[in-house]
């Protein structure tokens, strides 16, 4: 067999979580809450698995629940989306970024992803034929250099990934953001995938800048999210996909032969919660900023600099003041196994890191007293 992907291995996500669980770590890593999801939740998910919905759903997702998915997109960005035409549910985020790229990838084709990103999008672009152009983040914020964006863009270009709260960084873009973004695609045919599975988990009173809300450039985007992060429920691999009507169509094309359809009880079960609990988005950002500032402040006594997260539930922290002989992968590993604390190092979500970045990511979507003792470990390296 020739392999379509050569250079991809096992994830650094499954490695690290591996590790953690072979030496005893605390997992840090991997980005999942330890601990669960609301207990309405998954009452009410176990109420329609007894109840017997337990066949296929529609292929474009439970109707109830693409209207609750229009009502909060409604009343978190004042923005109206049709929940037939505009609105899939998938298996998880991953699979609605995996069908927006088979949808506007054709063979030879290019794609544009700001480094540090996420790592399903590039071999879901060289799965459709396509060539995926690094462009890095400016450093030390994360932001978009637009000049580098801008010179970056070819006439093969067809698509750009933005990624909003930012994994691994937490960086967000602004409204100013999206205008450069829109000008700069203008006239041109090039699409864009948004990736805001962290929509939600955003602090110090700032607000989300949606695509959604972005009347021009939504007309060209597929908007993606995840009932995973924003319900503390990762494992069940929900989440959905906003698109005009048009792309929508295409993307459904996909989605049917993917997957055709997600897990109709946790649908149910989702569609039920978010009529009956409409501020669980609301209490979101307090309920995780509160993690992230315990964190920080915990690890003020250690020897890791850190710089807030803006958005997401990843700190990053810079040891340079620790090892900076070791490269990221060796210092998580030695973290892991010499001091009991799991993290991701950032050069994995690059093309190519800067060679003197010195940067772990830490998850901070856990309980208190988990924060207490991976920071107490993380105080002693
Ligand atoms: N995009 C980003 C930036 C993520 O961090 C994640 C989390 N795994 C995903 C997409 C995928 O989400 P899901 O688990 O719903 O597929
Ligand atoms: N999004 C998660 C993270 O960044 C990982 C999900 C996965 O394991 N694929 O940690």
């Amino acid at each position: 067999l020739v392999s379509k992907l050569p250079n991809v291995g096992t994830t650094i996500f499954t490695r690290m979580s591996q590790l953690a669980l072979e030496t005893g770590a605390i997992n840090l890593s991997q980005g999942f809450p330890d601990f669960d999801g609301p207990q309405a939740l998954r009452e009410a998910v176990a109420r329609h698995l007894m109840e017997g919905r337990n066949q296929y759903s529609p292929m474009t997702g439970l109707p109830s629940l693409r209207q609750q998915v229009a009502a909060k997109i409604a009343r978190s960005y004042g923005a109206q989306r049709d929940a037939d035409s505009e609105i899939t549910i998938t298996p998880g985020a991953t699979e609605a970024i995996f069908c927006a790229v088979q949808a506007l990838i054709h063979a030879g084709d290019e794609a544009i992803v700001l480094d540090p990103c996420y790592d399903s999008y590039e071999p879901s672009v060289e799965l459709a034929g396509g060539r995926c152009v690094h462009v890095p983040l400016a450093l030390p914020d994360f932001t978009v250099d637009w000049q580098r964006l801008a010179d970056a863009i070819t006439p093969r270009t067809r698509l750009i990934f933005l990624n909003s709260p930012h994994n691994p960084s937490g960086a967000l873009l602004t409204r100013a953001d999206l205008d450069k973004l829109a000008e700069l695609i203008r006239g041109r045919d090039i699409h864009v995938i948004s990736d805001e599975v962290y929509e939600h988990l955003i602090f110090d009173g700032q607000r989300h800048a949606s695509v959604l809300a972005h009347e021009e450039l939504y007309q060209r985007a597929f908007v993606v999210s995840s009932f995973g992060k924003t319900y503390h429920v990762t494992g069940w691999k929900t989440g959905y996909v906003v698109a005009p009507p048009l792309l929508s169509a295409e993307l459904r094309k996909i989605h049917q032969y993917v997957n055709f359809c997600g897990v109709t009880p946790l649908q149910f079960g989702l569609a039920d919660f978010m009529a009956a609990h409409p501020e669980h988005v609301e209490e979101l950002p307090a309920f995780y900023q509160a993690k992230r500032d315990l964190f920080c402040d915990l690890l003020t006594g250690s020897r890791f600099t850190l710089t807030r997260a803006p958005g997401t539930y990843f700190q990053l922290a810079d040891y340079s003041a620790i090892r900076p002989d070791l490269d990221d992968v060796a210092m998580a590993e030695w973290l892991t196994r010499e001091h009991g604390v799991a993290a991701i190092p950032v050069s994995v979500f690059y093309q190519s890191a800067p060679k003197d970045m010195r940067l772990v990511r830490f998850c901070f979507a856990k309980r208190e007293e988990t924060l207490r003792q991976a920071a107490e470990k993380l105080c002693a390296v």
